[in-house]
């Protein structure tokens, strides 16, 4: 298991009742640990001794002694992301407090918004990670953009043109999210949109439109043309952030769906479909390169006695033990558990090299711990070595030598190449 990195958020807030609601949701988050505070002085004391232990802060705008809000201003004067939890609701208050920077405003009012405090605090932690590229000729318009995205701590980097805009995306391929104005200087952001999607998928780059079109036409070419989303300038600045944020959580589900449809759970490798395709790409690269392969296939030795006998936790603790040294010892290569106890590995480095590390996988294996008592881990392993067999092919000919390595007895590489194999 991963060890969870604990972030503390400040809690300025003197409600008994709202406390108790707070420190419940607390404890279902295992991530957040709360600092709680009863009042502006006790706050200011907390954050002069220990402002930067916290990641953000959850506050009251009514204290005991600082009933107007000023609390907000005291954690935004040490650049702290600030949710502001309220028991009422007051537009011009809230426009306000947007302006001033706060990450976002939010009613006491039901299970669903206190909810939602927390997902912000979640989201506030893996922004920091996200990188939005803001491309528009006005500079009050990326300032006001600026201005709204900065408070969720998005890195933001800045063009003033197309042209810019494609150079800072080919020199800064980790850019998660592009903002696009239509009407710039050189390339419109219509262009753009259509130039990007020729290699950028949408899982890799999220486009969203921007322009102060009226006729409405714009929004449905923009999309048309692979961009996710549009907005029409001038817009409302929590807008923008609701659509940045619905875009990102979208392209985090899709990638944690497409995760799941490529990977086994059990083992964290390739599923076999996802071997197939992977596979199948690994080598029409070293074909088109004039290289050899070698295919590989695994069997664990026994596998069936140590379910039997030590039960079927232990053989799934086998199994992923197993997986997690397999991944070590061949980190380039293409690895995937094809079924059961059986797995399969593509590599483009000479059989001989091949067998040497699976000789040292082996000697690692018969070490590893995975069930108290229960007997070391072995495999047999089938290799095949060739230039010019399709997958297929590949694949029987790395099960016949595997075959022939349980035959000898287990715990064996058995290696073929494509010269030695024609007599069988
Ligand atoms: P051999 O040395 O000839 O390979 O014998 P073996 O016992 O390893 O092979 P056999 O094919 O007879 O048994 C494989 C076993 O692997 C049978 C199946 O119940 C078990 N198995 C398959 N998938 C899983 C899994 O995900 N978890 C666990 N615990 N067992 C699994
Ligand atoms: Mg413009
Ligand atoms: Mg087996």
């Amino acid at each position: 298991m991963e060890p969870t990195v604990v972030r503390h958020i400040l809690v300025v807030e003197d409600s008994p009742l709202v406390l108790k609601i707070l420190g419940h949701l607390f404890r279902q988050q295992p991530g957040l640990e709360p600092v709680f505070c009863a009042s502006y002085a006790e706050a200011q004391l907390m954050l002069e001794t220990s402002a930067a232990s916290f990641s953000a802060s959850i506050v009251d705008l009514h204290l005991p002694d600082a009933p107007r809000g000023e609390i907000v201003d005291l954690i935004l004067s040490y650049s702290l992301p600030c949710v502001v939890l309220s028991g009422s609701y007051d537009e011009t208050r809230r426009n306000e407090l947007l302006a001033k920077g706060i990450v976002d405003y939010v009613l006491k009012e039901s299970q669903y918004s206190y909810d939602y405090a927390f997902r912000l605090l979640h989201r506030l932690e893996s922004n920091r990670n996200v990188k939005i590229l803001v491309a528009d000729d006005s500079e009050a318009t990326r300032n006001l953009i600026r201005r709204v995205l900065a408070p969720q701590r998005f890195q933001i980097i800045e063009a003033r043109d197309g042209n810019e805009a494609l150079a800072v995306l080919q020199a800064q391929t980790d850019i998660d999210l592009f903002l696009v104005d239509h009407s710039m200087p050189g390339t419109s952001g219509f262009e753009l949109v259509k130039i990007l999607r020729q290699k950028m998928r949408r899982s890799e780059l999220i486009i969203l439109g921007l322009s102060a079109d009226d006729k409405g036409t714009l929004s449905a070419q923009f999309i048309k043309h692979g961009a996710d989303d549009f907005l029409r300038k001038p817009f409302c600045p929590e807008e923008l952030n609701c659509r940045v944020i619905s875009s990102l959580e979208r392209r985090d589900l899709m990638r944690a769906l497409r995760r799941a449809a490529q990977y086994d759970s059990l083992t964290n490798l390739l599923n076999r479909r996802a071997f197939y395709e992977q596979a199948t790409q690994r080598l029409h690269d070293a074909k088109r390169e004039e290289k050899q392969v070698c295919m590989t296939m695994i069997d664990m030795d026994y596998f069936k006695s140590i379910n039997d006998q030590f039960g079927h936790a232990s053989g799934d603790s086998a199994l992923s033990t197993f997986s997690k040294a397999f991944r070590r010892f061949f980190p380039d290569d293409v690895l995937g558990r094809l079924g059961g106890e059986e797995f399969a590995l593509l590599s483009v480095r000479p059989g001989s090299e091949v067998v040497a590390t699976l000789d040292a996988l082996r000697q690692r294996c018969a070490k590893l711990d995975y069930a108290a008592g229960a007997p070391p881990l072995s495999f047999s392993a089938g290799a095949y070595e060739s230039k010019a067999s399709d997958l297929e092919n590949l694949l029987h000919q790395a099960d016949r030598n595997l075959y022939r390595a349980k035959h000898q007895g287990r715990g064996v590489t058995v290696l073929g190449t494509s010269h030695s194999d024609s007599n069988g």
